[in-house]
């Protein structure tokens, strides 16, 4: 077989990342190996996100850059999956004369055999949703970057309908995977030396209640936790409405489940919340965050919160900085809202200017670094147990992930990637720590 190159460009969240994983681990066998060099490749291949505006133009400005790689390579296949395909489908072949592939987020399975239909010149799109049966069928095994720690995808899609989101209408209705196969995919895993796993799904916290004979997602973490060879389990993303109590104690009583949890709030307002359909008051959400806390005393939080959705005042904005303060997110990711089209917040008018958004966002900005700066120096002279992950910063350093999540780069030795060692914290900044080898194991 002649070797082929694959360069793949990756938009948004982490499923995009797995769905990319997996589509590099289904074209290798087509004899497709990963560059990360475009103008070196045989196929390009966007794999998109539309969850804000403007994701339709970005892809369309990188289509229209790589049409240049296709003058000069005419056997260049280029292609377009994710979000903005299942979007667009059809309309993406007709714009783009150029394009040869379109597949949706349902239709991964189908990109070998639509490669082959290529590589002879044909040009296909595929967007239909596939039903539940043959969906789980179709959570294949990843071969992922990492060799220490990797997702595991648990669910896919999802109900909730919040209404500025896109998700529940380009992935599709929510779908549990069968617990028995999460679990041999583990098992395979730790055989392969993995050391920590990620479940993931778009609400993991929902996981098997649509489904009868699946366990509650806190009974799979247990089971997960409990395969031999995994020292860490995580998982992301969660929903506050989903955050049980039977799921929190997971966080007392599983010492291999990290302490971490992403759990969006997406404002502070009662009255933004009701209006984005979240499903859950402040009060709510900080009764979570509180129990959260108890059981897991120092556990880091992390979470999502949106700007400037439509009707947002100043007193909302302010509740929103004022959860920040009571919850001291770790982490924070920050967005600005835009309406997508299709969704119910797309009709509500919009009264707020660019500028006023981009201003609030800055002021949250500035909070969330004063926050984590001073969650980081919290650590300082604290022992801190990492797997090592790869080189460090500088040279002569290694980098590892401590239990919170947070990086930590510390004078040591590339051997020992792939080991758990133990640090103490010697210095904090903003986005990582910096520590010194305690004792190693
Ligand atoms: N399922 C996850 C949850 O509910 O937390 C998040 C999935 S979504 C891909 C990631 C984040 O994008 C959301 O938490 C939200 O903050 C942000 N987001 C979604 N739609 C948005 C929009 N129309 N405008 C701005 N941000 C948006
Ligand atoms: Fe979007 Fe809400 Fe579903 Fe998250 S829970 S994916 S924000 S609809």
């Amino acid at each position: 077989m002649n070797e082929k190159y694959l360069f793949i460009e990756t938009f948004g969240c982490q499923m995009n990342v797995n769905d990319s994983e997996r589509i590099v681990t289904m074209l290798a066998d087509l004899g497709y190996r990963p560059t990360t060099v475009p103008a070196d490749a045989d196929m390009i291949l966007l794999n998109t996100c539309s969850v804000r505006g403007g994701a339709e133009e970005k892809v369309y400005k990188r289509l229209s850059h790589y049409r240049s790689l296709k003058k000069a390579h005419s056997g260049l296949i280029l292609g377009v999956g994710g979000c903005v395909a299942q979007q667009e489908g059809d309309h993406l072949l007709q714009k783009f004369p150029f394009l040869d592939l379109v597949f949706g987020t349902h239709n991964l399975h189908l990109l070998p055999d639509m490669v082959r239909g290529a590589e002879k010149g044909e040009r296909r799109c595929e967007t239909a949703f596939i039903d539940n049966d043959q969906r789980l069928d179709l959570f294949p095994p990843v071969k992922g970057a990492s060799r220490l720690s990797r997702f595991v995808t648990v669910m896919q899609g999802c109900d909730n309908f919040c209404s500025y989101c896109i998700v529940p209408y380009v992935r599709g209705r929510e779908i549990s995977r069968r617990a028995a196969d999460i679990l041999g995919e583990v098992r395979q895993l730790a055989d392969e030396g993995v050391q920590e796993v990620v479940l993931l799904g778009q609400n993991v916290n929902s996981y098997g209640l649509k489904s009868a004979n699946e366990p509650t997602f806190a009974q799979l973490i247990r089971q997960v936790a409990g395969v031999e060879g995994i020292r860490r389990v995580r998982f992301t993303t969660s929903h506050p409405k989903d955050m049980s109590d039977e799921l929190i104690a997971c966080f007392a009583d599983v010492p291999k489940l990290c302490g971490q949890v992403h759990l969006p709030a997406q404002s502070g307002s009662d009255v933004m919340l009701s209006r984005m359909n979240r499903g859950y008051s402040r009060a709510a959400y900080l009764d979570r965050i509180r129990a959260l806390k108890a059981a897991r005393p120092g556990i880091a939080i992390t979470g999502d919160m949106i700007v400037g959705f439509p009707g947002e005042s100043e007193a909302d904005f302010e509740q929103t900085l004022t959860l920040m303060e009571e919850v001291r997110y770790a982490d924070l990711f920050l967005f600005v809202y835009s309406a997508r089209p299709g969704t119910k917040a797309a009709e509500l008018p919009e009264e707020l200017s660019r500028e006023q958004k981009v201003e609030r966002l800055e002021r949250l900005l500035a909070l969330q670094r004063r926050i984590t700066l001073e969650i980081n120096r919290s650590y300082l002279g604290t022992l801190q147990e990492l797997l090592v992950e790869g080189e460090g910063k500088r040279p002569g350093q290694v980098s590892g992930k401590a239990e919170s999540g947070r990086i930590v780069n510390f004078p040591g030795d590339p051997a020992q990637i792939g080991s758990f060692v133990t640090v103490r914290i010697v210095a904090a900044y903003q986005n990582s720590l910096l520590g010194e080898l305690a004792q190693n194991p």
